[in-house]
């Protein structure tokens, strides 16, 4: 086959040879017959692989090293994180806006969820306005008091939330002339004068906590303020534990009785004789911390187990001359009845030293034995001890107040708003009492009052002491 090849191209040779130079038929003047013109061979382009072509890979955990082309007929290394390629899978990040709209109380929440190949990951926020409380599950933000609609970053995205006032009982307010009576959004009389209440419902289904900071004074000779002295120190260590006792079995009472209230016991100090009502100014210049109230524990005085403060006006951004005072010999249930006091609770009717509630005149007050649960008395009335009182509610049964005791009256309320009915008093202003010292609330909250949550209708407390 090779062999007839070579002999076709030698008989071509010679034919072509042949025409060639005995024929003019080439010539170029002859339209007929144009000659071929004589194209260069071209310089062969050198094919390599197009830049990124991969020749080999190879995954260290989750890095990608591949070996490319470079496009010039080399290799080149190319190295990438995270790679999908060698089992990299993003974070899951999950946010989940539960509520976007809050105050000091009810506060915005988002539930976040982070998980890395199914565990969960650290994330983090970036949150200005408003104070975040990390929860199991996420974040809340309270209110720090300046209103309106912010921006704050949680776990790498933006998300809004906005700040209202806290809703109040708002109902109508009487006309009396010298004086005016507000009724509630319930209908019930307030004293006269007193704002309406921070209100999210009936206690039987608002049972959110609130926190009332609490420091307490004991009496101790070696802080007198004399001969360089201090007049205020740290207490001995029998003091601290009665101090702490007497919150913890407060806060017993309180869960009990259906009392929304916690004590927070925020200091414990010793001075010389705590019976000065002044010792507010010393939260003012920073000596104690802020507190919502200042309890007394010492000699109130003779004849008197104790004395306190009483107004129905809180809320108020500053701190009062708010005390309760109690003479140490005297129970804890004082310490509790000079405590209702302060939070505008009176005497009843039952009682030589009647006064009546300042915050709800109607109920906010005392009813004595066999009026209470068979034979106990509402705190507020003089008569009965530790293990007889309480604060009263229509919530709250009495079998809750005296599980043990008085069978025949378990499924009778303990109060009624009738009459005496101060745990259910206490409960309708548990929030406006919290903000006597807010320490939350940033300085420009009150600074503007524009933005404030200062209430516009508020007014400076009245205030009186009532003895024992
Ligand atoms: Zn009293």
């Amino acid at each position: 086959m090779k062999g007839i090849i070579v002999i076709a191209a030698l008989l071509c040779l010679t034919a072509c040879d042949k025409g060639g130079s005995n024929d003019n038929s080439s010539n170029p003047s002859n339209p007929n017959n144009p000659s071929t013109p004589v194209t260069p061979t071209p310089t062969p382009v050198p094919v390599y692989d197009p830049q990124g072509t991969v020749y080999s890979s190879e995954c260290d955990e989750y890095t990608l090293t591949e070996v490319i082309a470079d496009g010039q007929g080399g290799e080149e290394e190319r190295i990438t994180q995270d790679s999908t390629e060698c089992g990299y899978e993003d974070p899951i990040v999950d946010v989940e806006v539960v509520q976007d709209t809050g105050d000091r109380f009810d506060r915005v929440e988002f539930k976040v969820s982070a998980t890395h190949y199914g565990e969960e990951i650290d994330w983090d926020f970036d949150i200005e306005y408003g104070t975040v409380i990390e929860t199991e599950d996420g974040i809340e933000i309270a209110s720090d008091g300046r209103l309106g609609t912010h921006v704050g970053i949680i776990a790498g995205e933006e998300y809004q939330y906005t700040f209202v006032r806290e809703p109040k009982c708002e109902g109508t307010v009487e006309d009396h002339g010298s004086f005016s009576i507000p009724y509630d959004c319930q209908g019930y009389r307030q004293g006269s004068g007193t704002p309406f209440y921070i209100w999210y419902g009936e206690p039987d289904v608002d049972t959110r906590i609130v926190y009332w900071d609490v420091i307490q004074m004991y009496a101790d000779a070696r802080y007198d303020g004399l001969e360089g002295r201090p007049l205020i120190g740290e207490p001995n260590d029998y003091t601290l534990y009665r101090s702490e006792h007497l919150v913890k079995i407060v806060n017993e009472r309180f869960e009990q009785w259906g009392i929304h209230v916690r004590i927070r016991l925020i200091g414990t100090y010793a001075t010389r004789s705590p019976t000065s009502l002044t010792y507010h100014k010393y939260i003012e210049d920073g000596t104690l911390p802020p507190a919502d109230f200042i309890a007394n524990n010492q000699n109130a005085g003779a004849g008197y187990c104790g004395f306190a403060g009483q107004t129905g006006t809180f809320r108020d951004h500053k701190m009062k001359n708010r005390y309760l005072t109690f003479h140490n010999g005297c129970s804890a249930d004082t310490w509790l009845h000079e405590m209702g006091h302060a939070v505008g609770l009176g005497h009843g009717p039952q009682t030589d030293n009647p006064g009546g509630g300042v915050t709800f005149p109607d109920f906010a007050q005392g009813a004595g034995g066999g009026s209470v649960c068979g034979p106990h008395y509402d705190m507020m009335t003089y008569g009965g001890g530790w293990n007889s009182k309480s604060f009263t509610s229509p919530y709250v049964d009495c079998e809750r107040h005296y599980p043990d005791q008085y069978k025949q009256y378990h499924g009778t309320p303990s109060g009624s708003t009738e009459f005496s009915a101060t745990g259910y008093a206490i409960n309708r202003v548990r929030y406006d009492v919290s903000l006597v010292h807010d320490e939350w609330e940033h300085p420009e909250a009150t600074d503007n009052p524009l933005e404030a949550m200062v209430d516009p209708d508020y007014s400076e407390p009245v205030y009186q002491v009532i003895y024992d």
